[in-house]
């Protein structure tokens, strides 16, 4: 007796068949896709972009589906900014950011309340990378969210409103902004969230101007000093550019740092024949290798790669689209929707023009 096997579809049947729910879908549908997706995924997208540029477009959206091809905060923030009768989905509800993982909403509620008991008007100001939970709170407590793109001036924004900040989730970005502003090492802390905040320095909490919140990106944070010495060892006249969720210590050798659009522009007008090296997730600095070439060498500071990022596949998007019923839709808490939007809005308003 024989047993019957399917065989599993080929990866060109994978794109047909996706390409053919496309086009049965039309304008009921839109594909999104961040930079550091697999290649044979931001294949079929219809907009790719940094997690800024992806936000700033979801207003625009006609669309009733948009499939998010991320991981879960940028889909979730598409939720936000989506108006009613559209669905985000995302083709993996487990992709999820490890640095937004590193703040939980109640966690950074509590350690809020422990900075304002001790006296402290404190604006919160969370990265976009984190929970709709963790924007809700910041946007309660009148704060906003930042990029990148914009933390420089997000952050004195920030500083404006209130006698001290606190930044979340990632030390990496509060201290390379606070560099570009040149705020003096003693007005800044990363803070000690264990226990909730109940082991805060109260001492610090005084002085301090900026709280760090303790999180990282481990995918920027594993690249050190020595990548970059390496780098400049085998190709002296190599530039370095580096994402800003990198070590400051290695923000600071870097001829630039900037967010994932300012890496690609960095890239792009750099002079013919250039080397640069490039500090980021690694499906980016490969495709703008492969872009790049043969006009300009971009090559990884270190090849580090954002596993949830790749959690997303071909076989998983032809699955999303084939249940854009349910399944694979992502939703905020209706309490959380409304603050966590203000949140952004704050943002987008400091940052018009
Ligand atoms: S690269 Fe880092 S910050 Fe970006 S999604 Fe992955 S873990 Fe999160």
């Amino acid at each position: 007796m024989s047993h019957h096997r399917p065989t599993p579809p080929l990866p060109g049947d994978l794109a047909r068949e996706i390409a053919r729910l496309r086009e049965s879908l039309g304008e009921r549908l839109v594909i999104l896709a961040h930079h550091y997706q697999h290649d044979d995924v931001v294949r079929h997208a219809d907009i790719v972009g940094d997690s800024l540029e992806l936000a700033r477009r979801v207003p625009g959206l006609a669309a009733e589906h948009i499939v998010f091809c991320g991981v879960y905060f940028m889909a979730e923030t598409a939720a936000i900014l989506a108006g009613p009768g559209q669905t985000v989905h995302l083709p993996d509800l487990e992709a999820d950011c490890i640095m937004a993982a590193m703040a939980p909403a109640s966690r950074v509620q509590s350690v809020l309340a422990h900075l304002a008991a001790a006296g402290r008007r404190i604006v919160p100001l969370t990265y976009v990378n984190s929970s709709a939970g963790v924007k809700a709170v910041v946007g309660r407590h009148g704060g906003a969210v930042c990029t990148s793109a914009n933390a420089a001036t997000m952050l004195r924004w920030a500083l404006e409103r209130g006698d001290g900040v606190l930044f979340l989730p990632d030390k990496n970005l509060a201290w390379n902004t606070a560099d570009q502003l040149g705020l003096p090492a003693g007005e800044r802390l990363v803070l000690d969230v264990r226990g909730d905040g109940r082991r805060l320095d109260p001492e610090a909490v005084r002085r301090v101007r900026l709280f760090a919140w303790p999180g990282m990106c481990a995918i920027h944070h594993r690249m050190k000093v020595s990548h970059v010495s390496a780098a400049r060892a085998a190709h002296p006249d190599a530039l370095v550019v580096v994402h800003p969720e990198c070590r400051p210590e290695v923000v600071a050798l870097a001829e630039a740092s900037g967010s994932t659009r300012s890496i690609i522009d960095y890239c792009h007008r750099a002079p013919a024949g250039a080397t640069i090296y490039v500090g980021t997730e690694i499906r980016l600095v490969e495709r703008l290798a492969a872009r790049l070439a043969p006009s300009k060498r971009i090559l990884p500071l270190m090849a580090s790669a954002c596993e949830n990022m790749g959690k997303i596949t071909e076989t998983k998007l032809l699955a999303c689209l084939k249940h854009l019923s349910g399944g694979y839709a992502v939703e905020t808490p209706p309490e959380d929707a409304a603050p966590a939007r203000e949140a952004v809005r704050r943002m987008l308003e400091a940052c018009a023009g």
